[in-house]
């Protein structure tokens, strides 16, 4: 298993989609409809994803053949055209950025002898160096290209007001059925 400063860190992957579909706005930036006919404009979508083990290339290809259909069946894109799209290794992290919450897997916390309040106290302070370590990333990313975004985002997770359970309030992790009958655990934001 590989560690980052001594929590179980995993792999992360991140795909990336891209098409040409029907432009029913038209009321959009000139560069959408770069090289297109008329009423046709460009698409694309993005995210990452946390594996337990080093996926293998046939693992991949049958996630990226979920993702490709889900965009290719979804009503809101209308005559899909010009579809590419690619999966690729990010890094080895502890922590996986996912719609405004962090997760990892709960197996690296789970201990027996341990009541359930410790694992949550060492799920924080995993979290909490995970924050550090990323926060430094960041600073340095902005300071080398000010004005850019910055390659690495913590999605307000810099603030520690922003960890949160299952509700506004709520300690962190979230206790919700759906996290605790699942393999993750997730921190809210
Ligand atoms: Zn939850």
């Amino acid at each position: 298993m590989k560690e980052i400063e001594g929590d179980p860190a995993y792999p992360i992957f991140s795909f990336a989609c891209r098409w040409s579909q029907d432009d029913e706005s038209k009321d959009h930036n000139k560069n959408w409809s770069k090289g297109l006919p008329e009423g046709r404009i460009w698409n694309s979508t993005g995210n990452s994803k946390i594996f337990k083990t080093y996926p293998t290339e046939k693992e991949l290809e049958e996630i990226l053949e979920l993702v490709d259909d889900q965009i290719k069946n979804n009503p809101k894109y209308k005559n899909i055209d010009d579809y590419t799209s690619s999966i690729k290794f990010k890094h080895f992290e502890t922590w996986h950025l996912n719609w405004f919450c962090h997760e990892t897997f709960r197996d690296g916390f789970i201990s027996q002898a341990e009541g359930f309040e410790i694992v949550y106290k060492n799920i924080l302070q995993s979290f909490e160096r995970y924050v550090n370590r990323n926060e430094i990333l960041m600073e340095q990313s902005i300071m080398e290209d000010p004005n850019g975004f910055g390659t690495i985002t913590l999605m307000g997770a810099e603030d520690r007001w922003r960890w949160r359970g299952e509700n506004d309030g709520d300690p962190p992790p979230c206790r919700c059925n759906g996290c605790t009958s699942s393999s993750m655990i997730r921190i809210n934001h």
